[in-house]
């Protein structure tokens, strides 16, 4: 924990699904590549292109090998939004002889489902896959949803808000089945699961640097060697023509070092913030009329994310901000007054979507900060209920599923 950013005075972060601070391990890495290192990697006639393209080559190999793709198999982009518009306009325009039907799922991130607008405006028809009350998708209706037309599925690998873990493996296995592309929006779970495209048989998968201690405005996609794919993105031609524009070349040294980091510190980080995301649970799960939102078991190490019954929503939400920095829906959605897609896709009632509370821990969270949001945080929730006897849940699965496991 010697590398933690600092946030003295301030509340308490936890708020890591949004983005997570920079480790300052990534910044020393990063800073030659803005000062004396500046060159261009495309400038082939001098040493400062040379060093900036020997820079790119090794973090292109980093990130290839976290994978386990080949290295022209990664395609940098500006982060895990370009990349999920760059997967999905991509494929459906590379493959119109082939199809015009996509699937998805309903709680997808808005850099998936609206991109699907845009196709669905554009002609193409998309399915959009409802969740169970845990959050995961029915292979069953997976495959039945599958159709001749079919070019690609489009399922997240983990989930922004709720952390939950698709069974991609499954998912990979009966699209390759029935040769349809499969491409994973991995932004929360790289550096935080295992993930190897061979095992998961996944075709294309976006990823992110600002999720896992990097820097934001630089991601990737990767796009398997056979996969067509139409450029989104005209220009010099970088990226093997998949995605012009001058390489953001100490964005992309940084992405490669916070991966390292990550992997590296993985199982132990796991563990840790499991750990603590449990211990949270245990505090505000002990109230009545809390309620745990996703998948016990199968979820992100970080996440607890949670539903409130007798307190309002935007009252909740104003309160915390006393407490700690935390997120009531998705961050990208958080603007708008709509209760979030993804609880409301669980079966959550738009009331009890809205008293939501999102906790994203990262590694740099303490044990003193977490028993101190959990203390505050059961506090604030009595105040507004006015200690009220709260009446029981709205329906038979908002029930506390007790003690969680590290996902
Ligand atoms: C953060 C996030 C994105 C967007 O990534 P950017 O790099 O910020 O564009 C996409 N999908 C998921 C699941 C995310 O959590």
């Amino acid at each position: 924990m010697n590398y933690s950013p600092t946030t003295k005075g301030r509340p308490i972060y936890l708020d890591c699904h949004a983005t997570t601070p920079l480790d300052e391990r990534v910044l020393a890495a990063m800073i030659p590549y803005f000062t004396y290192r500046f060159g261009n990697c495309a400038s082939g006639g001098h040493v400062y292109g040379w060093e900036a393209a020997a820079a790119v080559d090794r973090a292109r190999a980093v990130l290839a090998a976290a994978i386990n793709a080949a290295p022209e198999e990664i395609i940098f982009t500006s982060g895990a939004t370009e990349a999920n518009n760059l997967a999905l306009k991509g494929v459906a325009e590379a493959y119109l002889d082939h199809g015009r039907h996509l699937v998805t799922v309903q709680t997808e991130h808005q850099a998936v489902l609206q991109t699907c607008r845009c196709l669905e405006a554009a002609g193409l028809a998309v399915t959009y896959l409802p969740v169970g009350p845990d959050g995961l998708i029915d292979l069953t209706e997976l495959e039945q949803a599958l159709r001749p037309d079919t070019i690609l599925v489009s399922v997240m690998a983990a989930n922004n808000e709720i952390g939950v873990l698709q069974p991609l493996a499954q998912i990979g296995a009966l699209c390759r089945e029935r040769g349809v592309l499969f491409h994973t929006d991995a932004a929360q779970a790289l550096g935080k699961v295992p993930l190897d495209v061979e095992n998961l048989s996944v075709d294309l998968m976006s990823l992110t640097a600002h999720k896992v201690y990097g820097p934001k405005g630089v991601g990737a996609l990767y796009r398997r060697r056979r996969v067509r794919l139409a450029p989104q993105i005209h220009g010099g031609g970088q990226e093997d023509g998949w995605r012009s524009g001058t390489l953001a070349v100490p964005l992309i040294v940084g992405f490669a070092e916070a991966l390292e980091w990550a992997l590296e510190e993985l199982p132990q980080t796991n563990q840790y913030l499991g750990g603590l995301r449990d211990k949270l649970w245990q505090t505000l799960g002990s109230l009545p009329g809390v309620y745990l939102n996703g998948h016990p078991h199968q979820r992100l190490a970080g996440n607890l994310n949670i539903s409130v019954a007798g307190v309002d929503g935007a009252s909740l939400l104003l309160a915390m901000q006393k407490v700690a920095a935390v997120s009531g829906g998705s961050a990208c959605s958080s603007k708008q007054i709509k209760p979030s897609h993804v609880l409301t896709a669980l079966g959550r009632s738009p009331a009890l979507a809205a008293a939501s509370l999102r906790f994203g821990l990262g590694r740099f969270n303490t044990e003193a900060q977490i028993d101190e949001v959990g203390q505050k945080t059961l506090a604030v929730i009595r105040n507004l209920r006015g200690e009220s006897v709260i009446s029981s849940g709205e329906n038979a699965y908002e029930n506390n599923y007790g003690t969680m496991v590290v996902g």
